[in-house]
């Protein structure tokens, strides 16, 4: 009996995944006892947090993407097909071409999809910016190019948001970056978050205060943005603040198939510590689709996909799963004057936020090239 593996999302979590798992089961694999395939709706993997680059100039939208067949192990089958239908019953996916796969594993690693048309006034051709999908990324360039003088407004808007760090790093990179151009004095910069602090994570907030403060960043909490109109933002807590340049940070949701296979209400409901489904067996979560009490951010996928990658292992071995997730989450926060930070945490273990420096800005520069490995499984 061959057992299939099968992932659905060659993203981050996806391709690191089937990458570790392909070597930690070659034998079974040589032997035809194992078969792992990836379906995704994109031929390429897309690395998204150099999407935060795109608006500057520092990186391309072709810096971002590369073909999946140049990452993934030979050895993993690779279908291009967007999946329409999970049955956990009959342990088989269906897709839109009109594939149908069976499984004896089943991994979801399908992300957290931006939501910017839920905001009236954001998104393509609206009078509000974003930078988490390509298009946007670009117009956004453009945007900023143009921009010389007034008011720029970064809302975030859902939260939880994919990446805790990106709404933080953007508007202390665009501070720099106006003083680069000489045009800093003309424009007030405001950022606005929806609770009564800076940033969900209370170190990150705390030690967004002076910053903001040193650099000018005008703030506002307990601001839910309710739509973006020509030059105006809308809250419901029916404040208004007018604007030249809005961007926002969406709100995310999981694809409809985890809610219509009875896998999560919202997001896919799994153990915590094992990655398991609460709802279905031999059904496996990870990366920002799941409801892990962490951030949504690709380090998580990274560090649990140890533990799904040992954990399947075990069971196609006839052992008994032990690795267990710890929540470990970190993150490199750029500060903008060519400085950064570092936040670490896990479920028992609190956030910290070290002091910003030359080093930690360069760190993350450094990993975002040596992301291609890390997707790989070689770091
Ligand atoms: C601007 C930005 C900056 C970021 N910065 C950072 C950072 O500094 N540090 C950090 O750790 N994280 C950062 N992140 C977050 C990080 O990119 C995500 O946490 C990570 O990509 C999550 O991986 P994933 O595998 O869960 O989802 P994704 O990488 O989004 O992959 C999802 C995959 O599923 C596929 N898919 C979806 N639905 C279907 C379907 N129905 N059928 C078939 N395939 C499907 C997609 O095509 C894709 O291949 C950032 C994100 C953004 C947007």
């Amino acid at each position: 009996m061959t057992a299939r593996i099968v992932i659905v999302g060659g993203g981050s979590g996806g391709t690191i995944t089937a990458n570790r798992l392909a070597e930690e089961l070659e034998p079974q694999i040589e032997a035809g006892e194992v078969e792992i395939t990836i379906v995704s709706d994109n031929p390429n993997h897309i690395y998204k947090p150099l999407y935060l680059y795109v608006p500057f100039g520092e990186a391309t939208l072709e810096d971002a993407s590369r073909p999946l067949v140049d990452l993934v192990d030979h050895r993993v089958n690779l279908v291009f097909e967007h999946v329409t239908d999970i049955d956990t019953d009959s342990k088989s996916i269906a897709t839109a071409a009109g594939s149908e796969l069976e499984y004896d594993y089943l991994v979801m690693a399908t992300g957290a999809i931006p939501q910017p048309e839920e905001t009236p006034g954001l998104g393509d051709d609206e009078p509000g910016h974003h930078f988490y999908g390509p298009e946007a990324a670009e117009d956004l360039r453009t945007a900023l190019a143009n921009f010389d003088e007034g008011h720029l407004v970064l809302s975030v808007i859902g939260t939880p948001h994919v990446c805790p760090a990106a709404p933080v790093e953007f508007p202390m990179i665009v501070d720099q970056w106006f003083r680069e151009r000489g045009v800093r004095e003309d424009i007030d910069i405001t950022y606005t978050y929806p609770i009564q602090r800076l940033h969900g994570v209370r170190p990150t907030a705390e030690w967004m205060v002076p910053r903001f403060e040193e650099r000018d960043i005008d703030s506002k909490t307990f601001f839910n943005v309710d739509s973006v109109e020509d030059g105006t933002i809308e809250t419901l807590e029916g404040k208004e603040l007018d604007f030249d340049l809005m961007v926002g940070v969406p709100e995310f949701t999981a694809s409809s198939l985890v809610q219509d296979a009875g896998l999560g209400e919202e997001w896919m409901e799994v153990d915590r510590h094992t990655l398991e489904s609460d709802h279905a067996e031999d059904v496996y979560g990870i990366g920002d689709v799941t409801n892990l009490p962490t951030s949504k951010a690709g380090s998580v996928a990274h560090y649990a996909s140890g533990t799904l990658v040992s954990r399947i292992a075990s069971e196609v071995r006839g052992q008994v799963p032990t690795a267990t997730f710890d929540g470990k989450t970190i993150c490199f926060i750029e500060a903008g004057t060519e400085e950064g930070t570092f936040i670490e945490f896990a479920y028992d273990r609190e956030p910290v936020v070290r002091d910003e420096n030359r080093f930690l800005h360069w760190s993350k520069l450094g990993y975002n090239e040596a992301y291609w490995l890390t997707a790989r499984g070689v770091m």
